[in-house]
């Protein structure tokens, strides 16, 4: 089956008591054994649950999986994942990291004695050289957020499968309709259903896909034993997102593109970050490793701190918002909103400068969101 066909139809099969097409929301804590020893596939939905199984089916369908895991939050399927760590164990992870990871990173995780060093994975010939003897973990997210930098995945397996390592990339900036990791060898892949899979700003979500049963079967005991599920409702809700799934990227894609153009020639804007560009850095292995270039970019005011939040308090269809990948344009300043706690110093070594703004473009029509962007950018 095609992509296009799973995202509708994996793992969702007529209701067998009334052959309701849509899979029904299974609100229910427990089940009724029909005696000691015996029930029907469910037992407690902490365990399992039909609406969360038939979804965990279709997204792993999506990834050219085999398992997926839904849990209650991007954050949480992040933490599961490094529950396969113990203490003493290394991980070299991108230093580019979705703020909320390199905080579960270095304020949570860390104090259990798990170490990271963060490097620079545009190189890979960066990743080996953090290689220490207690490296169990590469940790990496393409593109990245918010500087949308890319990794070729191609070579970090090589490089973890000539040293024994674990693979696990956060894809929630692709989605599987543009990339798929595990078909290029990594052992895990992580997402916030909050963004493109459920798309519409309708839930906060997490999944886990890999092919490898040993780790899923880890996975799951910590799924079960922590508790961090998703509802059956917010299931529901992320599986008749996924629906169109192919659709939105598609049109992500092309507004992406479009808006990076205009960006690209306009003469208050510094340069422009986005995959789809022959600029970035790493269009080729982008070009090769994604089926688009999707809906996120960033870019730099030339006016810097007082440019970004002029721009940011000009703009009126683009929602001001922290989130992204959802069918609204959504724009943010990371020095004045996402990053404002971070020094000053920190931020500028990371390249996260004061003029820098990122844009998730949504799926409205490209010319109002143009439109939107040229006028709030007279302002500036
Ligand atoms: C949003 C996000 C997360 C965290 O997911 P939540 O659903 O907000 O918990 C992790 N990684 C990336 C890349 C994200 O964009």
């Amino acid at each position: 089956m095609k992509f296009e066909t799973k995202a509708v139809r994996e793992g969702i099969v007529p209701d067998p008591t009334t052959g309701s097409i849509v899979p029904p929301i299974y609100q229910t804590a427990t089940y009724v054994l029909e005696r000691v020893g015996k029930d029907k596939g469910f037992d407690y939905t902490r365990s399992s649950n039909p609406t969360r199984a038939t979804l965990e089916a279709n997204l792993a369908a999506l990834e050219g999986g085999t398992y997926g895991l839904s849990f209650a939050s991007g954050m949480s399927a992040v933490d599961a994942v490094l529950k396969l760590l113990a203490p003493g164990d290394h991980v070299i992870s991108v230093d580019d990291v979705y703020g909320g990871v390199s905080r579960l990173f270095d304020q949570i995780i860390s104090t259990y004695g798990v170490e990271f060093t963060y490097v620079d994975m545009t190189d890979t010939k960066n990743i080996e050289a953090a290689i220490r003897p207690n490296t169990k973990m590469i940790w990496l997210e393409t593109p990245t957020n918010p500087l949308v930098k890319i990794t070729d995945l191609a070579a970090v397996n090589e490089i973890a499968k000539a040293n024994n390592l674990l693979t696990a990339v956060d894809s929630t900036f692709a989605t599987p309709y543009l990339l798929r990791p595990l078909e290029l060898g990594i052992d895990i892949v992580v997402h916030s259903t909050t963004k493109y899979l459920s798309g519409h700003n309708q839930i906060i979500g997490g999944a886990v896909i890999t092919n490898n049963e040993e780790i899923h079967q880890k996975l799951k005991f910590v799924q079960k034993s922590i508790g961090a599920v998703s509802s059956p409702f917010d299931c529901w809700l992320t599986l008749l997102g996924i629906k169109t799934l192919a659709l939105r990227m598609e049109k992500h894609s092309d507004n992406g593109m479009a808006i990076a153009k205009f960006l690209d020639a306009h003469p208050k804007v510094e340069r422009v970050m986005y995959p789809g560009l022959p600029s970035h850095k790493l269009h080729e292995v982008a070009k090769r490793q994604m089926k688009r270039f999707g809906g996120m970019m960033s870019f730099e005011l030339k006016g810097g701190l007082a440019a970004g939040e002029k721009l940011m308090n000009s703009v009126k269809l683009c929602a001001l918002a922290e989130s992204l990948g959802a069918v609204e344009t959504m724009i943010t300043h990371p020095a004045s909103m996402t990053h404002a706690s971070v020094p000053v110093e920190t931020r500028r070594a990371r390249g996260l400068t004061d003029g820098l703004v990122r844009l998730s473009v949504g799926i409205e029509a490209v010319e109002d969101i143009i439109a939107d962007l040229e006028q709030a950018l007279a302002q500036v």
